[in-house]
């Protein structure tokens, strides 16, 4: 989608092709015939540092249905709350007034995290193979930061366990959302369905003399080298055109394969492919009789349920007392039945808000990605092609592609926008899409 839009703008006409009757990928939203209700695919956060899909955002008109906080609550089983969030104080110390006085973590808990926060004030090496695991054992952090931030908030954020993610991309997400600035560490979540979200970039190619042919699988495409065009077989339809952007989850890449050409490099991109591993993220949703908190969204610390989202406040369009409960990277979690997840999340939710021993569940809901995101331990970046790809005229996008950033939608809109420079150029029309970085603030400036 932000491929499609940035080229429909430079005056390409653009064929946007989706298998689906929607628009959104693994971030969309459905009518889930169980609750008669469109649900979210899954919570889906952003963050201020997501340059690109808040570009990709405002160009196609939604930027206004993003809901921005810079609060974040942390429950501990009982009740007894903690405030992470900013202070006037200059970056990276904006965050430190409220992680002082937070209850969650003791004094040697907070002493553990300052030294590895200042630590990773700088860059680590992109190379580096260490994961986060190993270096969190080097650098002596207490069981309580393990517990309730590392492996909560930072393993969960990117979604896999502590000792399978490369350093590099746990110290950009403490930069980013911790240190850089208040701004690039606020959180975003859409007040409408993400399917709706999204249908803003459908209205935008058709204004734009492009458009979107939904319920159209690709199984092969085939290039004409003598007209220098690209043509897509898929069922009902066969698409021609002079370029292309495959902009498949990794595994959908690996399907499409053997319908593709042979080329030099397709050994390359295959090998790549192999590489990649998927983790799994789990949503509970549950309505309930009576409303169950005042609060937005929390995080839950010391059971399997990890992130609350209020949804009835976030989308106050919505009838009914509607919670989204997540669970990140929990292979155990994955791997319960619709009946015990659902008994289990409700059971732990008692712990964090009491009322629900006395509130009518009135129905609930279980979606189980278990494809969810693509994990990043050391040395996944080898296995992370750029969008040049082996044949002539394609080009590569998703999440998986070379972005530096973890399996987000910031790393797709990346991506598209990657994909979306590279066709400019090879067209002898180079310009810069890409949305610039956010800029660190404060002493941050200062770091290297
Ligand atoms: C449960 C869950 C929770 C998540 N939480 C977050 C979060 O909080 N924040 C965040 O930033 N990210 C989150 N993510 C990750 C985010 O959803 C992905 O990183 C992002 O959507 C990837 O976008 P993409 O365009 O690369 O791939 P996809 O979203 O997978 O899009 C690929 C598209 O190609 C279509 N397609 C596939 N094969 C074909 C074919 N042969 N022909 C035609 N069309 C085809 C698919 O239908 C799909 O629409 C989450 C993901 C999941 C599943």
């Amino acid at each position: 989608m932000s491929a499609a839009c940035a080229l429909a703008e430079t005056g390409l006409r653009v064929q946007l092709v989706e298998r689906r009757s929607y628009l959104g990928g693994r971030a969309s939203s459905y009518l889930h015939s169980g609750v008669g209700e469109v649900i979210d695919n899954c919570q889906h956060v952003l963050f201020g540092c997501c340059t690109n899909l808040i570009g990709f955002y405002r160009r196609i008109g939604v930027a206004d249905r993003i809901h921005w906080t810079c609060e974040m609550t942390m429950i501990e089983p009982g009740g007894r709350r903690s405030q992470l969030g900013s202070s006037w104080l200059p970056a990276p110390f904006h965050g430190l007034p409220k992680l002082l006085s937070a209850h969650a973590f003791t004094l040697a808990d907070k002493l553990a995290l300052g030294r590895a926060f200042s630590t990773l004030m700088r860059p680590i090496p992109a190379d580096s193979t260490e994961s986060l695991g190993a270096w969190l054992k080097r650098h002596k952090q207490t069981e309580g930061a393990l517990k309730r931030f590392w492996r909560l908030v930072i393993a969960s954020a990117l979604n896999a366990d502590v000792d399978s993610i490369a350093l590099p991309y746990a110290a950009k997400v403490i930069r980013e959302l911790f240190m850089n600035s208040a701004g690039a560490g606020s959180m975003g979540m859409s007040t409408v369905p993400l399917s709706e979200l999204y249908a803003g970039a459908q209205a935008f190619l058709e204004q734009r003399g492009s458009k979107v042919l939904f319920n159209t699988n690709v199984e092969s495409a085939a290039w004409d080298e003598e007209n220098a065009q690209w043509t897509l077989t898929t069922r009902s339809v066969t698409l021609a055109s002079d370029l292309l952007v495959l902009a498949l989850p990794f595994e959908g890449m690996q399907r499409m394969l053997p319908g593709l050409p042979a080329a030099s490099g397709v050994g390359e991109l295959t090998r790549q492919i192999e590489e990649h591993e998927h983790w799994p993220i789990c949503s509970v949703h549950l309505w309930f009789d009576r409303e169950i908190t005042s609060l937005d969204h929390a995080v839950l610390l010391d059971r399997e349920i990890h992130w609350m989202y209020n949804k009835s406040r976030l989308q106050p369009w919505r009838r009914g007392n509607y919670l989204e409960l997540v669970v990140s990277a929990s292979r155990p979690f994955a791997e319960l039945s619709r009946e015990q997840a659902i008994a289990q999340t409700v059971r732990e939710l008692i712990e964090f808000f009491p009322t629900i021993a006395v509130a009518k569940l009135e129905k609930a809901a279980l979606v189980k990605e278990m494809r969810a995101t693509f994990g990043v331990p050391p040395g996944i970046d080898a296995a992370r092609p750029t969008s040049v790809s082996p044949w002539p005229n394609c080009y590569l996008a998703g999440d998986w592609t070379a972005t530096g950033w973890p399996s987000t939608m910031e790393s797709a809109a990346r991506s598209g926008h990657l994909a979306a420079e590279a066709i400019c150029a090879s067209i002898g029309e180079p310009r810069t899409i890409l949305d610039a970085n956010l800029k660190p603030r404060g002493l941050m400036r200062l770091v290297g």
